[in-house]
């Protein structure tokens, strides 16, 4: 008998990325064994490996059709994409959606006691990275000549070494550039995990999973933020109420045994709920709010 096709998608092995997205395949009711080698998880229960990588060669495995999917940063996905183009070659990989995890952004920093005038500024000065490709077209954009040095790591201590003047590095919460008394003048670009696909036509049925994976992982990311609420409202105030529901299009409108005067109102609201909603709801009429989360969702 035929075993049917696997799909293979790529992940990081170790770092910022990989527990989120191990996660996420839990949720979208992956279960997998994991490789004595730890390179590889096993899905028992869908045609799917999941490869376990460094986040840099994510693209690469992808552009040659080992994989057909991975999740990496949209940074190192921009990196390839420029650096394939501006050696002659046509990126093959696309962006299928944005995951709701690893944000951080691509910054240029320099030492404290600098002065900062905007980029015309940086014109003649040496700026390291390790992102070459992503600031040269930022400075390219803005018309400005500096010199970029590219570095594999460190990029933080490049101007207390003397390499750069300064530095174009990613940044989460900014505690490693105040470590290193640096400031953060531009963005370059803000950055998250995203989800790519090879645009080479794939076997129908790994096709058919993919499609399914990615409608799960959509299901997975509106959960996350989503709320059910329930509620009691005055007939008469239904349209303001309504209208306090963040993110919900049609509430589902129900009879309350006993009364005509007011009825139940149930939504799924697909922003973050706060006190503030339901304290706005409350001064509408509503009464007896709930707020339950949701577990899962196919849209
Ligand atoms: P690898 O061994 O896989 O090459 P790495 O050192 O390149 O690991 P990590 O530091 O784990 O990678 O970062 C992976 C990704 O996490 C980054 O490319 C970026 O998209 C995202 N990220 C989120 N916040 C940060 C941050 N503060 N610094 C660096 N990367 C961040
Ligand atoms: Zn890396």
């Amino acid at each position: 008998m035929d075993t049917p096709p696997r799909l293979k998608l790529a992940i990081q092995k170790s770092g910022r990325l990989t527990d989120n997205s191990l996660d996420l395949l839990v949720r979208c009711g992956l279960k997998y064994s994991r490789a004595k080698d730890q390179l590889l998880c096993f899905g028992e229960n869908m045609p799917l490996d999941v490869l376990l990588v460094r986040d840099d060669d994510i693209p690469d495995l992808v552009q040659e059709d080992v994989c057909e999917l991975g999740i990496v940063g949209l940074n190192v996905v921009e990196e390839k994409r420029l650096g394939f183009r501006a050696r002659g070659v046509e990126p093959l990989f696309e962006q299928v959606m944005t995951l709701d995890y690893g944000r951080c952004r691509l910054s240029v920093a320099l030492p404290e006691d600098q002065r900062y005038d905007g980029p015309a500024s940086l014109a003649g000065r040496r700026i390291a990275t390790t992102y070459p490709n992503i600031l040269a077209r930022w400075l390219a954009d803005r018309g400005v000549a500096a010199q970029v040095v590219t570095l594999s790591g460190a990029v933080e201590i490049a101007p207390r070494l003397g390499r750069a003047d300064l530095i174009c590095d990613l940044v989460s919460t900014g505690s490693t550039l105040a470590a290193n008394h640096l400031r953060e003048v531009e963005t370059v670009l803000e950055s998250q995990a995203v989800l790519i696909r090879t645009p080479v036509p794939v076997a129908e049925e790994k096709r058919e999973w993919m499609d399914r994976l990615v409608k799960r992982m959509d299901g997975v990311q509106q959960v996350r933020e989503s709320k059910y609420i329930m509620l009691h409202a005055p007939r008469e105030a239904l349209p303001l109420i309504a209208s306090l529901l963040p993110g919900s299009e049609h509430p589902t409108i129900v009879p309350l045994e006993g009364t005509t005067e007011k009825v139940a109102v149930h939504a799924v609201c697909r922003e973050n709920v706060f006190w503030e909603t339901l304290e706005s709801l409350k001064a509408a009429g509503a009464s007896a709010i709930l707020v339950l989360p949701v577990e899962k969702m196919l849209p």
